[in-house]
């Protein structure tokens, strides 16, 4: 069954994990394949973003690859589409337990980050927290601390998920897959017609929504183990590889 979607994540795909300049050679080569998708000049399935960034960052990357499909945001939390400029939250994102998030976005602000000096606070987001740090071997005791406050917060649960160098921490129930599911069953795409692609653990539930499943070959070894196919390039360069795979085009 040929597809018709491709839902990519963004660090650690297409462009680094690392707080860095983008490759910007492969990137415009990347740039140029996903536009010809979008305006149907290729075989190529149009791509959109499915992501654990904050919306305006999802926005910018929209523009600039011109993605026409409804982009997921805040692993899951948010919906976002381009033609109307609207931003929707997942129905698991009541304003209490929103307001239990801020009370643990304070905890860990004024006490927990005087005791870890290299981990910062990522601005912009409505219904998820991400912490990065580039030394991620703090993440197993933040992690502890953030839960210890979270089960204190009356009607806040959480779900703690590291990648390579962010600490995310979601509300249960809210996840990638979770959004993908809806977005697919709004357009009337089958599994079988969507395609995924990502490298860390957030990932997996991009991999049980969709009927192909790629990585670069930087992704964790527990999304390599499920995927269709593993890259053998890293980053950028591994997803311009993917893309490749006539899986992912017609005819
Ligand atoms: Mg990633």
């Amino acid at each position: 069954m040929a597809v018709r979607l491709i839902l990519s994540d963004i660090d650690g795909c297409i462009t680094p994990e690392e707080s860095a300049a983008w490759d910007w050679e492969h990137f415009s080569r990347f740039v140029g394949l996903v536009r010809e998708a979008s305006a149907e000049r290729s075989t190529l399935a149009p791509m959109t973003l499915c992501t654990g960034r904050p919306q305006p960052y999802v926005e910018a990357l929209m523009k600039v690859l011109d993605v026409r499909f409804a982009s997921i945001c805040e692993s899951g939390a948010i919906l976002y589409s381009l033609h109307d400029n609207c931003s929707r939250l997942s129905p698991e994102i009541t304003p209490e337990r929103v307001r239990g998030l801020q009370a643990l976005r304070n905890h860990i602000v004024t006490e927990v980050f005087p005791d870890f000096p290299g981990l910062v606070y990522q601005f912009g987001k409505e219904a998820q927290i991400s912490l990065y740090c580039e030394q991620p071997a703090c993440f197993p005791e933040v992690e502890r601390r953030v839960a210890a406050f979270a089960a204190t917060v009356p009607n806040l649960d959480v779900v703690i998920t590291p990648s390579h160098l962010y600490l995310n921490i979601d509300l249960p129930g809210v996840t990638k897959g979770g959004a993908i599911r809806k977005l697919l069953g709004d357009l009337g795409i089958s599994r079988d017609e969507a395609a995924g692609m990502g490298d860390t653990l957030g990932d997996l539930s991009i991999r049980e929504e969709v009927g192909f499943f790629a990585c670069p070959s930087n992704a964790v070894e527990a999304l390599k183990r499920v995927a269709d196919y593993v890259s053998p390039y890293p980053n950028i360069e591994g997803m311009l590889d993917i893309l490749g795979r006539p899986e992912l085009h017609r005819g």
